[in-house]
């Protein structure tokens, strides 16, 4: 008879299992270990690699919210995060990020002519008044000191950050946690009231847990598929962001302030593999931008670049178009959310941050529903052991470094 082959299953059993190795579950996963909390995150491609390695790294403080003139709950949330991220960044906050590079300690508004009505009702916003200064024309940015140039520039207390090391920073400390996952290997079973047990065939585990947390971005919905569960709905917003690179491009971090509430155009800078000066456009451009194909995204960013600066001689850039989805909770007609989404629905948090910048108010969140239901850390650490020789994921790369979407 022919030997019957048994694959032994190793059970493993922590309170926590986080999807997804974006910026918020490694923000999570860091504030859970913390707190004694037993946790795994799980992640199906590498670090960073869904919305988090697109990001501009702007740590927002409001301004978009402001300059629709009025002052929410929501903008009052997000103009905390600079000061909160800026603690982290010196090393004295709730996590450290000392190691963490700061492309720029502010983000700038400019305004191409003279201020229009909204601006008025923008600077009338106490909270804005404080964290917003005029500069005067001998600190402009380098960019803007030209004689062409006739608009008036602000300093915004909204710093920048370089999201590769950002992403290094928050997973290498906790990288024995984080797993190297096939999402096709996933199987779930919430038959136990208490508990649910999470199988991953291939690596020859299951998973025993309190909770599971899906902060996978847009992977969310179809880890929802396989728990059976239609709720939340999630909605999906392209942009389609542009690069470009090249000698005439100094390093500016500035909104343009245009006829909408969204900024006409949002620059940041940031470096390709050769450490060239890379921009990277977003804002209008970007959200109008996705009716558009490669040639003609770029053709438009050019004629924009062409509008806003003509002084700048593009002419021997190099550039590439990066179309991207936001994942987020749905909302009516598909409209922005204004802050944080973490819902639970038997034993399973699901999750969304809705800006880089507000990943440390969702883990709160998410661990004021953990605190409720009574769940807290034991400070179990043998699991750790358990993981040593399982595979763990390497960090994505940021769009710009990689040469080959260097196509136009
Ligand atoms: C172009 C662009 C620019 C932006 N700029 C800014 C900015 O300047 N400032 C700001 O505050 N916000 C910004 N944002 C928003 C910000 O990037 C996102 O809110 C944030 O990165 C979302 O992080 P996340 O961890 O929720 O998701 P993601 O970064 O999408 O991470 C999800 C992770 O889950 C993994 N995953 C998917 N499916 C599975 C599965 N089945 N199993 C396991 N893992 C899975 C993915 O591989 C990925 O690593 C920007 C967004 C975009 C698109």
């Amino acid at each position: 008879m022919p030997a019957i082959k048994v694959n032994k299953i190793r059970q493993i059993k922590v309170d926590i299992v986080i999807f997804g190795a974006g910026v918020a579950g490694l923000w999570l996963l860091r504030r859970l270990l913390k707190q004694g909390y037993s946790v795994v995150l799980l992640e199906a491609d590498s670090i960073g690699a869904g919305q988090t390695r697109y990001a501009q790294g702007i740590i927002h403080g409001g301004t978009k919210y402001a300059l629709t003139g009025k002052v929410s709950d929501a903008a009052q949330t997000v103009a905390a995060m600079p000061e909160r991220w800026r603690r982290c960044l010196d090393g004295e906050g709730e996590l450290d990020l000392a190691q963490v590079k700061v492309l720029s300690d502010f983000q700038y508004l400019w305004s191409t002519t003279s201020l229009t009505s909204r601006m008025a009702g923008f600077f009338a916003s106490k909270l804005m008044r404080s964290r917003t200064q005029l500069v005067s024309q001998q600190d402009y940015p380098a960019l803007f000191q030209n004689p062409e140039f006739k608009g008036q520039v602000y300093q915004l207390d909204e710093p920048v950050l370089d999201v590769a090391s950002l992403l290094y920073a928050l997973a290498e400390p906790a990288r024995e946690h984080i797993l190297k996952i096939d999402a096709a290997d996933v199987t779930f079973d919430c038959t136990d009231t208490a508990l649910i047990k999470l199988k991953l065939e291939s690596m020859g585990i299951e998973l025993t847990t309190s909770k599971v947390v899906l902060m996978a971005g847009k992977g969310n919905q179809s880890l929802l598929a396989l728990l059976d569960r239609d709720t939340p709905s999630m909605q999906l917003r392209p942009l389609h962001m542009v690069a470009v690179r090249g000698r005439a491009l100094t390093s500016v971090y500035a909104h343009c302030l245009g006829a909408s509430v969204n900024p006409r155009i949002t620059i940041s800078s940031h470096q390709d593999s050769q450490g060239q000066t890379v921009w990277y456009l977003g804002g209008q451009l970007a959200e109008e931008g996705v009716e558009r194909d490669a040639a003609s995204q770029i053709k438009a960013a050019q004629k924009e670049l062409m509008s806003l600066f003509p002084w700048l001689d593009c002419s021997a850039c190099e550039w590439m178009t990066l179309p991207v989805e936001r994942a987020e909770v749905a909302q009516m007609q598909g409209h922005r959310p204004d802050t944080v989404y973490a819902q639970e629905n038997h034993h399973v948090i699901t999750a969304w941050p809705t800006k880089l910048a507000l990943s440390p108010v969702l883990a709160e969140q998410i661990e004021r529903l953990l605190q409720e239901d009574g769940l807290l850390g034991a400070g179990e650490t043998d699991f750790v052991n358990e993981l040593k020789d399982l595979p763990h994921p390497r960090y994505a790369v940021l769009p710009w470094q990689e040469e080959g979407r260097w196509s136009w």
